[in-house]
This record gives structure tokens, sequence and C-alpha cells, in this order.
């Protein structure tokens, strides 16, 4: 099943919201395996909407829209497809009653096009709206499905949620069993990714595969279709073994793991402990890891050195190095590993320190970092990154660079 969204409104189109709607539905359906083709947005205008559904009615078999189901005269969505369709609007009772009760328990006058929300096409399933007035619709026909929802964000969500995609997930299952799995990379650019498995995406039919990537990890999502899920769950080992056999070095993860959780899980698994001294990252490691449960089992503790002073004061780091080096340094970074870890008598202990950005620091571009890395009584190991995102996400990249080495 193909879908195309269509977000009705005058406002998205003058810069004045962003069409969240859209997000919100396309990765419901990426959840039921429907493939989103295109997003359309177009204004509150009866003959463009209906050029609009027209031209996705050439390429969709789901046309989602999304607002102008309310009272007021510049929402006209169903009126404009009951004309499209040649289909007749008629009273829903049940909404009816909900907007007549709705006025009477506020003590307010209904006006007649309060009334016309209650208005449906003929023949579609009604979608109960428990959180505003304006009622949903999923309409079969001449093979097509046509799902109305309504525009504010705290009415579409839930609705879509607990009444329209239940419908979906029949409509699919009755079509076979989607499954999908997704694998995680790190230490790989999406372009370079994409390349390495060309054939592969050339070459997809069931399942597919669809590159993502973001916060500078790259995920391939496998989706297979199948009669049972055991037969589509075969399809998507055969294929994930396929792209292992390319580029499974890099994959640290899959679905839900974070390059964080796979650091703690081995970290337990290996039964060692971890302490971190932070300068550019001031305690986002330590904090990331935090976030997973059962990380005391590793996680020791660690310091926030951000300053020379701290670092000689703090954690022991020689100030003639400093001078010699800088903050910005491999030996920096190594002696901050090491430092940490016979401060806090761990197996392993981490040096962060750099210029996260805007500005140049110590001499150093931004976007410059060097990780120490201080495993058992060896000499610190040191990396070096050299990145160019803004300063946030360099001291992210940071942190995640630091656990992708350790789960090497
Ligand atoms: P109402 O009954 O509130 O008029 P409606 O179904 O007629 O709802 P619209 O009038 O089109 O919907 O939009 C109502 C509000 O919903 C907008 O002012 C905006 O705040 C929000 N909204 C509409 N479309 C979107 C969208 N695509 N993404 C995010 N928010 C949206
Ligand atoms: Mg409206």
């Amino acid at each position: 099943m193909n879908a195309e969204i269509i977000a009705v409104g005058s406002e998205l189109l003058l810069g004045q919201i962003a069409n969240t709607n859209a997000k919100f539905i396309s990765s419901q359906l990426s959840e039921l395996g429907i493939n989103v083709y295109f997003h359309t947005v177009v204004g509150d205008n009866g003959s463009r909407l209906q050029d609009a559904i027209k031209i996705a009615e050439e390429r969709a078999d789901l046309i989602i829209f999304s607002g102008g189901l309310g009272p007021t005269k510049d929402d006209l969505t169903k009126e404009t497809i009951a004309n499209h369709l040649g289909l007749p609007l008629v009273f829903d009772h049940e909404a009816l009653t909900y907007i007549e009760e709705f006025f009477a328990k506020y003590g307010r006058t209904m006006t007649e096009n309060n009334k016309k929300q209650a208005l449906v096409l003929e023949g579609c399933k009604v979608l109960a709206n428990h959180n505003g007035m304006a009622p949903g619709m999923f309409l079969e026909h001449n093979d097509r499905i046509y799902m109305l929802l309504p525009g504010p964000p705290k009415e579409i969500e839930p609705m879509f949620q607990f009444e329209a995609k239940p419908l979906l997930a029949k409509k699919v299952s009755d079509d076979g069993m989607i499954v999908s799995h997704v694998l995680r990379f790190y230490g790989i650019g999406e372009a370079e990714l994409e390349v390495q498995v060309q054939d592969i995406l050339d070459n997809q039919t069931n399942p597919t595969v669809a590159p993502l990537a973001s916060d500078g990890e790259v995920t391939l999502r496998i989706t297979a279709k199948a009669q049972t899920e055991e037969e589509a769950w075969k399809l998507i080992h055969a294929k994930k073994t396929e792209i292992q056999a390319i580029v499974g070095k890099y994959q640290y993860g899959v679905d839900d793991d974070s390059l964080t959780s796979k650091t703690v899980e081995m970290l337990l698994h290996n039964g060692l402990t971890i302490s971190a001294a932070e300068s550019l990252t001031a305690g986002l490691f330590q904090s990331e890891l935090a976030e997973i449960s059962g990380v005391s089992g590793t996680l020791v503790g660690g310091v926030v050195t951000y300053t020379e002073e701290a670092k000689v004061n703090q954690l022991g780091i020689d100030q003639v190095l400093l001078d010699q080096f800088g903050v910005v340094s491999s030996e920096c970074a190594g002696a901050m590993a090491a430092n940490v870890r016979k401060k806090f008598c761990t197996d392993i202990g981490i040096g962060l320190t750099g210029a996260a950005g805007p500005d140049p620091h110590d001499e150093q571009p931004a976007g410059t970092i060097w990780i120490g890395f201080a495993i058992g009584d060896d000499e610190p190991v040191t990396r070096k990154l050299e990145l160019s995102g803004m300063r946030n996400t360099n001291r992210l990249r940071a942190v995640k660079y630091a656990c992708s080495y350790l789960m090497r």
C-alpha cells in the first residue's frame, strides 16, 4: 500500500506552523510497513485542494488528509472530497449527540455551523474524536482509502493511534504480515554505506531496504512481507546476512539499541568498571551512560575538569605537560584518562578534551577533539576527531565516538 499525506491549511503555506502532522502520520505508517511516497501541502482553497486530490489519486492507494474539518468557512476538506467523489454528506448521529452534549454541558448555544461538524461522507467509518468536535472519516471507495483527520495535533494523534491505525493494520494484515527490522551503524557515513550496499538498494523488492542518517549514525530498515510472521523473519534474516557480509564491521546494534546501551551492556558483560574525566563534554559522557538502567554496575564515577587549573588541581595533570602541548592535545587526553582511572580505581578511564566550537580553543580549530582511553595498566591510547558540527552536536559526537571505540 502506498500513501500520500495531504495537509490542508493556508497557515502551513504561510510558514506560520510546521507540518508536524505529516511527520507524525508518516512515522506511524512506516511502523505499519506502509510506504509514504508524497507529502503535499495545500491552502484552504477548494479548487486547489481538488487538484491535489486528483494528483494523489494517480499515485497513492491511501490518501490521508489533515485539517479543515472544523466549523468555519475556510474548513472545506470534506465538502471538497464529497463533491469530488460525488458522495453526499450525511449526519452522523453519534457525533451530533456528542456536539450537542458538549454545548449543553458548557451552557453555550450551538450554531448551525457547529452542527456541520457532524456531517460525514456517506458510507465511511466514523473515527471518534475524544479531544475535539469534528469526527474523522475512513472511506473505502474505488479501491482507494481516503482518510480525513482533524488539524490540531492533540486531536489527530490520538485519533490516528486509537481509531485509524487498527483499521489500517487490519488492511495490511489481510494482505499478509509485514515485519520490520532496523540495523544500526556507526563510524561510516550515509553516502559511504549506500555505495557499499548499492546493489542491495538497487535490486530490492521484498524485503525492502531503506537507509536513514541522523546524529552521526546510519540505519538500514529492512521490511519484509509474507503470509506469516515466521516467513517474513526468514526473508529479513537472509537480507541481514547479505548486508552484514558487506558492512557488518560498522554495525553496533539493532532496533531500539543505542550506542550507549550497547556500551553499557558490553561493559557489564565483561565485568569492567569505567570512569571519565570530562572537559568539553562536561559530564555528558557519564550522563548519557547513566540513562541506561543498570549502569551502576560499571560506571564508578568521574570528574568534570573544565579549566586548566581544574585539570591540574583535581586530576593531577602536570602543568608542564599542559604548557608544552596545550589542553587540546593527545597528551592531555591520555593523561586525563590515565589519572581518572587511577583516581577511581577502574578498569577503564576515559579522557575527553577539545574545542567544542564555535570558536577555536587553545589554538586548535573548533571541532578538534582528543579522546584518551586508559585500559588496564597499558599506556593510554588516544584518538583525534575533527568535526564540523555545531557545538552541542560535536559534544555528543565525542561521546558517541568514545562508546563506539570501546565496543571495538
Ligand atoms: P478546527 O476544528 O480546530 O478548526 P480543523 O480540523 O479544521 O480543526 P484546521 O482548521 O486546518 O483544522 O487547523 C486547526 C489547527 O490545527 C491549526 O491552526 C494548527 O494549529 C493545527 N494544524 C493544522 N494542520 C496542521 C499540520 N499539518 N501540522 C501541525 N499542526 C496543524
Ligand atoms: Mg479549522
